[in-house]
């Protein structure tokens, strides 16, 4: 039995427990965890947004993770229905002849306030209010991401 121990969990499960964990490590981030020292949005290279953060820590993200991370509702809900994580890209459709899809890049960022960025997307979705504290709490560096999973 070399499955002894593993847990399987719903979707539905992952997703909540996912954000509870953003939810909880959102309560512990001092100011400086959630004010950018400086942003780069790597438009013209077609890359992603790197951010540094007051205290020194360092994230970045790629356009396509950003884009499959919409924190709209219709997003949200959109990726609970299909069981999908922050940031997981949707699957391929199978059909050969499904039209080619460019791949995510901003055609215009704004900043909002001074606590989010609002990203315009080049598929025309503009919904996605980025927070400074949703997007530390999603940082993809090693460190980060081994304490979430
Ligand atoms: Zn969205
Ligand atoms: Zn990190």
């Amino acid at each position: 039995m070399s499955h002894e121990g593993i847990r399987f969990v719903t979707a539905e499960e992952v997703l909540r427990d996912s954000a509870l964990a953003a939810a909880h490590q959102a309560e512990r981030l001092p100011a400086e965890a959630i004010t950018p020292a400086k942003v780069r949005v790597k438009k013209s290279e077609g890359t992603g947004v790197e951010i540094d953060w007051r205290d020194g820590h360092h994230s970045e993200w790629d356009f396509r993770w950003l884009r499959d991370a919409c924190p709209c509702a219709t997003c949200n809900s959109e990726r609970e229905a299909e069981g999908r994580s922050i940031g997981e890209h949707k699957p391929k459709s199978p059909d050969p002849l499904a039209l080619y899809q460019a791949p995510p890049r901003p055609d215009e960022i704004t900043s909002i306030g001074n606590y989010a960025i609002n990203i315009k997307w080049n598929d025309g979705h503009q919904a996605g209010i980025y927070s400074w504290t949703y997007l530390r709490t999603v940082c993809q560096c090693a460190a980060c991401h081994s304490t979430k999973s």
